[in-house]
């Protein structure tokens, strides 16, 4: 037996957790997907963006978040005054669901490793995650969107910040009296004020060291399918369940 004191670490190496999916086939969005969608930004932040799959034009880039929503992100992100570098943004489902339609319970489990080794390279000090989706995965609890917001939870070492999808805000609309815009402006607002609290807490000299992940994670990936089928260019359509 292990003493008590004495405690073991899996290294997950990212690249190498990348390169199996990039080739990955584990579930059926391998199907239709032009490219895998492992991430953009910085792996190595403090800054976790989580949204649900990739669209459109992130299938075919290949780079979460370049479409519509995406340059939204990018703007309420430039609002409190950081970008793509000092952040990491992932998806739930590495590959796009077709028409883009929500992805499916297996499909969420069959990419969970994906995600759950990112977590485990970055362990991020704040998590803000877009929409419902991206929410309950880190919450683990089946809670809206709507419900959810508004609220700080502390996961896997992180503040986590529940905010509403930037597709949905692009919709328009009121809730609680306010715009979707305006509520994913706020959230922001509270993901920067978190970050500086730990960063600030961090370069105090008897600041003890951030706590290791619950968990750690293994990808498990069969070898040897076949290359994925490519379908036509389809429209872009309205992602449902954004509430
Ligand atoms: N919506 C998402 O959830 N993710 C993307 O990458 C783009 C749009
Ligand atoms: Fe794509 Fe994830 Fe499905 Fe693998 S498990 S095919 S990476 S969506």
């Amino acid at each position: 037996m292990l003493p008590a004191a004495c405690t073991v670490r899996v290294v997950v190496s990212i690249d190498g957790v990348r390169d199996q999916a990039l080739g990955c086939t584990k579930c059926r969005l391998a199907e239709g997907r032009t490219n895998v969608v492992w991430a953009d930004g910085n792996l190595d932040s403090d800054l976790l963006f989580i949204g649900e799959g990739p669209g459109y034009h992130e299938d075919q880039q290949g780079i979460p978040f370049v479409g519509a929503a995406g340059q939204l992100l990018d703007k309420l992100l430039g609002e409190i005054g950081l970008d793509r570098s000092s952040a990491a943004i992932v998806n739930v489902v590495k590959c796009r669901p077709p028409g883009n339609r929500d992805p499916l319970p297996d499909e969420i489990e069959a990419c969970r490793p994906y995600l759950e080794a990112q977590l485990a390279h970055m362990r991020p000090d704040v998590i803000v995650t877009l929409g419902n989706f991206a929410t309950r995965f880190i919450l683990e609890e089946k809670i809206g969107i709507t419900k959810a917001r508004g609220h700080i939870y502390e996961r896997l070492g992180a503040a986590v910040i529940p905010t509403f999808h930037p597709a949905a805000a692009l919709r328009g609309g009121k809730f609680g009296g306010m715009s979707p815009t305006d509520a994913i402006r706020q959230d922001l607002r509270r993901a920067r004020a978190a970050l500086d609290a730990r960063r600030g807490a961090r370069s105090r000299p008897e600041q003890e060291a951030r706590p290791l992940p619950a968990e750690d994670v293994q990808a498990s990936v069969p070898a040897g399918s076949a290359p994925p089928a490519r379908t036509t260019a389809p429209e872009e359509q309205e992602q449902l369940g954004l509430f």
